[in-house]
């Protein structure tokens, strides 16, 4: 019976980070935050709650996860501020 060498490498490097470009935010996701928050200047979270804050973020409303139709339609994108974005993050959504 012979006996199966382990695969070497085969764990180890496979998993490379996806780059920012890779997930879909290269240059035209940048170009698109810039009109969108020209165009949405205050944060929509903010908004909501009787605050004026300058937006920084273009955020996805439903998490897109990699499905690039979700991630460019663009009723599911809002303008937020950093803090609350990152909070909306934080909460898994
Ligand atoms: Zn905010």
């Amino acid at each position: 019976m012979p006996t199966r060498a382990p695969r070497a490498g085969s764990a180890v490097g496979n998993r490379r980070r996806k780059t920012a470009a890779q997930r879909g935010y290269g240059g035209r996701w940048q170009r698109y935050r810039l009109l969108f928050l020209s165009r949405h200047p205050l944060c929509a979270e903010c908004e909501r709650q009787g605050r004026v804050t300058e937006a920084d973020v273009v955020d996805h409303i439903v998490p897109h996860r990699g499905d690039l139709e979700l991630f460019w339609r663009p009723d599911n994108h809002q303008a937020l501020c950093r803090p609350c974005h990152d909070a909306k993050t934080a909460r898994g959504e």
